[in-house]
């Protein structure tokens, strides 16, 4: 019976870390579990130039540095944070070669307008607009990362990903020219369709622990639970399983992202709550309890460590994680100072547990 279990230290390729008092709290949980992540730039006052990701990228390091001159993380652990820029109808298409040029931005981050938390200044009319930027991220082979739904209010809330696919990824697609890495969140079984629909294209998916575990009937189980409410929205049972199924089989296409996206409790339990699951805290021992579920622990290390930095033709980590087969329950309430977060799972057990997770309470 395996109790333990040992893998290349995974990377995260989608989190939101926030910023000020939030990113002190939030970081430490990402950079204990993963080697590099992916930041979203989609801050209240968004990144939108290069200039902006450098200074966010400042801000995160002195955060790191802060905990390592605490002791709250060792002194050798290493993170890289991967940089965004937040692409607007208005971004100027040399701002690639601007980010490029910094050596610190990994991707441009397409969100369509109001889809999702502090999108509203996203971009409205991708191919209209911004061609020439797609071009030049092209040339300089710099990933384009999608926030997969329309923002259209006429299309269903649980529709938005097919009909975003219909109208843009396609056409992305189409564009031979494209060569560069497209990573995209989906999380229906018509977004798994469509990455396993051409294996040549550039377009791989990142997967949350969230849509593997619930659907969107737990949204509204026993009453309407806030902490479920996350955007793109949990879907269908049917999509669920196709996401459990793509992210256990150890295609490349599909790898590990998040999308922790924390807000204070106060914000969710709230009459106007605010989309995003905190997961970070936990991450890698929910993936390990959902990969054991199915059977498919052996393939957790591809999804976690070999399957992203391969699509980017990054090199995979060298450090290690370990994880271990113990129930553990899930804190109901994770606090810090005036933050307070509600897990993922909150008071759920789970079977596997990485090392120091639950440490996050002695702040
Ligand atoms: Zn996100």
């Amino acid at each position: 019976m395996i109790d333990k279990f040992t893998i290349t230290k995974p990377d995260d390729w989608h989190v939101h870390l926030r910023d000020s008092q939030m990113l002190d709290v939030v970081v430490l949980d990402t950079v204990k579990q993963f080697a590099r992540a992916v930041v979203m730039p989609n801050l209240q006052i968004p990144v939108i130039t290069t200039e902006m990701a450098i200074a966010y990228r400042e801000r995160i390091l002195n955060s790191i540095e802060k905990l390592k001159s605490e002791n709250r993380i060792e002194v050798g652990n290493i993170f890289e944070p991967l940089m965004t820029i937040y692409l607007q109808d208005s971004t100027p298409s040399e701002e690639v070669l601007r980010a490029k040029k910094s050596g610190v931005v990994f991707a441009f981050k397409l969100y369509p307008a109001s889809s999702t938390t502090n999108s509203q200044h996203g971009v409205v009319d991708l191919l209209g607009n911004c061609s020439e930027l797609l071009e030049n991220l092209q040339k300089v082979g710099m990933p384009l990362l999608v926030h997969s739904e329309v923002s259209d209010r006429r299309v269903d809330i649980f529709d938005r990903e097919r009909v975003f696919i219909d109208r843009v990824m396609v056409i992305l697609r189409k564009i031979s020219k494209f060569k560069n890495s497209i990573l995209s969140i989906f999380l229906t079984k018509e977004g798994v369709d469509f990455v396993l629909d051409d294996d040549n294209s550039p377009i791989a998916a990142t997967i949350t622990p969230q849509h593997l575990i619930y659907n969107r009937n737990d949204i509204f189980f026993g009453g309407l639970n806030p902490h479920l409410y996350c955007l793109p929205i949990l879907k269908k049972e049917e999509d669920r399983i196709a996401l459990l199924n793509a992210a256990t089989s150890g295609n490349k296409k599909f790898f590990l992202g998040t999308d922790s996206a924390p807000h204070d409790k106060s914000f969710k339990e709230n009459a106007c709550s605010c989309a995003g699951c905190y997961n970070a805290s936990h991450a890698m021992s929910l993936y390990a309890s959902i990969f054991d579920s199915v059977g498919r622990l052996d393939n957790l290390e591809l999804f976690a460590s070999f399957n992203g930095p391969d699509f980017y033709n990054l090199p995979r980590n060298k450090e290690l994680l370990t994880l271990y087969k113990e129930d553990n329950i899930v804190p109901n309430e994770l606090t810090s100072n005036d933050i307070k977060i509600i897990p993922l799972s909150a008071g759920k057990i789970l079977k596997w547990l990485y090392v120091a997770v639950f440490d996050f309470n002695l702040f």
